[in-house]
């Protein structure tokens, strides 16, 4: 089965729409079909092709991070979501074997893969998510909400209000642009 997804193919500012195909999901992943996706400014700095994003990607890359979708298919291990669930995307893919992962740290992984830059992200109508990163939302939960108000930005961002253009702000829950940038000044 074939699919829209956006990818970041050559190594200049740009991006291509293109038809792939529908990822085929391993044992532990689930398939989400996209409902709703967020720029991040990470995906921003894909898209001008910037020294952040040179540092991180191999092209091609199917771009985009935050996101919610449903369940339309799980792996063979999958055992807590099922198809028909609404689940929204944890960023941060840890490895799971690391001394970090085994101790109750996965937040700081040292293998740590962020979806849409170190694997096929959400800029696409289907995409493979670790179960591990689906979190299962309520059935009442709409991908598609009023506009964040500026209560909810983080940061400098605060200010911001419905009427201001969401391109390029931080993430508001995962803040994975900031990590990327603590990151790379220590
Ligand atoms: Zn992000
Ligand atoms: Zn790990």
């Amino acid at each position: 089965m074939k699919m829209k997804a956006l990818i970041k193919e050559t190594p200049r500012e740009g991006a291509l729409m293109k038809e792939v195909d529908v990822p085929a999901i391993r044992d532990h992943e689930v398939l989400v079909k996209v409902k709703r996706a967020a720029i991040c400014g990470t995906d921003i700095h894909i898209y001008f092709w910037t020294a952040f994003a040179q540092e991180r990607l191999k092209l091609p890359m199917i771009f985009g991070h935050e996101f919610c979708g449903e369940v339309v298919e799980v792996g063979r291990t999958v055992k807590r979501v099922k198809p028909g669930d609404l689940v929204a995307a944890e960023t941060h893919i840890p490895c799971e074997v690391c001394f970090q992962c085994n101790t109750g740290l996965m937040h700081i992984c040292k293998e740590m893969k962020i979806i849409g830059v170190h694997t096929a992200g959400a800029f696409s109508e289907y995409t493979a998510l670790p179960e591990i990163c689906a979190w299962r939302l309520s059935p009442k939960t709409s991908p598609f909400p009023d506009p964040p108000q500026g209560g909810r930005q983080t940061g400098s961002d605060r200010r911001g209000g419905a009427d201001r253009p969401l391109c390029g702000r931080r993430c508001q829950t995962e803040r994975c642009h900031e990590n990327f940038l603590h990151r790379r000044e220590r």
